[in-house]
């Protein structure tokens, strides 16, 4: 990967961007096919190259420093992610694996000293791994209100009874975070008020992981939960009653603008993989990059990728700067995944059947693309928010200004 640093942007976060692309560069993408996790080389090598992060301090960029991150802020993260996006390989080696960075964040947000020392600490030393459990197979995840899992209050406990699906990494996790609705639809405060993020240690008698969920008809770790009188203390609430919907909230907002950039990296090596392709491939009749469809692939994919780079930065900008930034994000939620899907289409195309094998990235970029239009917010939720926030600006007597 080429990158030079940005003429308009803070020295500061280009040293960040350039330092992240010398050791992606040098350590990660030359190592693609040893570092996949079937490997017998993975640990060794994944050792050597965190060690490399570490020494070139960029471990950890969403954690503060006081927690061992590097505590860079939400601008030179955002930034970070479009060039670590360039491997698959990239976030685990530096510090960074969902659920648990999600998590982390929310622990350090919302956690008492005794949740942080229990939970938080022992995660950031990557003894234990965890997940979050919110979605559920007989209430519609893109309705937050909807959630049916009920914590009850008995005494100093909470008894929690439902069933949760797409709990990612919950075989093998410490602990989970679980959304539950801690106040009936009927009862008192306002809809957003009755939901409670509870920590369940996944050893608590009743928590029971029914079944894996395969996705793409592969096995996975999304697990099928049911909370069957799950019995936590009071203290194992997070934040006060009736804030779990807060909590969420803080998870995705900023977090849709990391995707994003995390998206926008993975195109950028998709098109990189699909213009080295066009030079190299000899088909009937000459190099692939003589074909004016190909040369259509590469010119279309170049318009997607500065349409959503500069979308998603501008994104980023406006919550930088504390603006109203809703509309923004609900737009890049939808444009730059798809986008995404797209370029890395266009990509699995130009390189034939090498394309959907596990030979290159492109394979798991296009299922993963494919599925971020449903996880986070699905397309026509974000469709309904812009509309929603253009049409009630008009109906308050103004118009949208794009300049902002
Ligand atoms: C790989 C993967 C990992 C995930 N990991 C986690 C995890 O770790 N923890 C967790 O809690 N959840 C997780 N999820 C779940 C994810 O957050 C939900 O799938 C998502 O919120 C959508 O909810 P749903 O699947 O219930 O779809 P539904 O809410 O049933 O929506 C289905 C479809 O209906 C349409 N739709 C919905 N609302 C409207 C509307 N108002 N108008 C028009 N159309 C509409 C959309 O097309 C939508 O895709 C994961 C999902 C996937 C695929």
């Amino acid at each position: 990967m080429q990158v030079a640093p940005i003429p308009a942007l803070d020295p500061d976060i280009n040293d960040v961007r350039l330092a992240t692309a010398n050791v992606v560069n040098r350590y990660v993408i030359p190592n693609e096919e040893r570092l996949a996790y079937s490997h017998p080389d993975r640990p060794r090598l994944a050792e050597e190259v965190r060690d490399a992060v570490k020494k070139a301090g960029l471990w950890a960029p969403h954690l503060p420093r006081e927690y061992g991150g590097m505590g860079i802020g939400f601008m030179k993260h955002a930034y970070m992610n479009e060039i670590l996006a360039w491997s698959p390989y990239s976030n685990a080696l530096f510090g960074v694996v969902a659920p648990d960075s999600g998590n982390q964040t929310i622990l350090i947000k919302y956690g008492t000293d005794e949740q942080k020392k229990r939970w938080l600490e022992p995660l950031i030393r990557g003894e234990i791994r965890s997940c979050f459990s919110m979605t559920e197979p007989d209430a519609p995840g893109s309705n937050p209100y909807a959630i049916q899992t009920r914590a009850r209050r008995d005494g100093d406990e909470w008894v929690i009874n439902g069933r949760k699906w797409f709990t990612s990494g919950a075989r093998g996790a410490a602990f989970a975070i679980v959304m539950c609705r801690t106040e009936e639809a009927d009862g008192a405060g306002g809809t957003r008020e009755k939901m409670t993020q509870i920590i369940v240690p996944t050893d608590t008698p009743g928590f029971n992981i029914v079944r894996t969920v395969p996705v793409w008809g592969h096995d996975s770790n999304h697990c099928e939960i049911v909370y069957d009188n799950v019995r936590v203390p009071l203290t194992n609430q997070l934040g006060r009653t009736g804030t779990g919907h807060q909590a969420a909230q803080d998870r995705l907002g900023a977090g849709r603008v990391f995707h994003c950039m995390n998206c926008v990296g993975q195109m950028w090596r998709a098109f990189d993989l699909m213009v080295r392709r066009s030079i190299d491939r000899e088909v009937h009749g000459g190099r692939l990059e003589t074909k004016q469809f190909i040369q259509g692939f590469i010119a279309d994919s170049y318009i997607d990728i500065q349409a959503a780079r500069l979308m998603t930065i501008h994104t980023a900008e406006v919550i930088d700067r504390g603006g109203d930034s809703r509309t923004d994000i609900s737009a890049i939620k939808i444009f730059v995944p798809a986008a995404l899907e797209r370029v890395v289409d266009r990509a699995i195309q130009i390189h034939g059947a090498m394309g959907v094998s596990g030979d290159t990235p492109l394979a798991g970029m296009y299922t993963g693309a494919r599925t971020l239009r449903i996880a986070d917010g699905p397309d026509e939720v974000h469709r309904i928010v812009i509309a929603k926030n253009v049409l009630k600006r008009y109906h308050d007597g103004m118009s949208w200004d794009f300049g902002v």
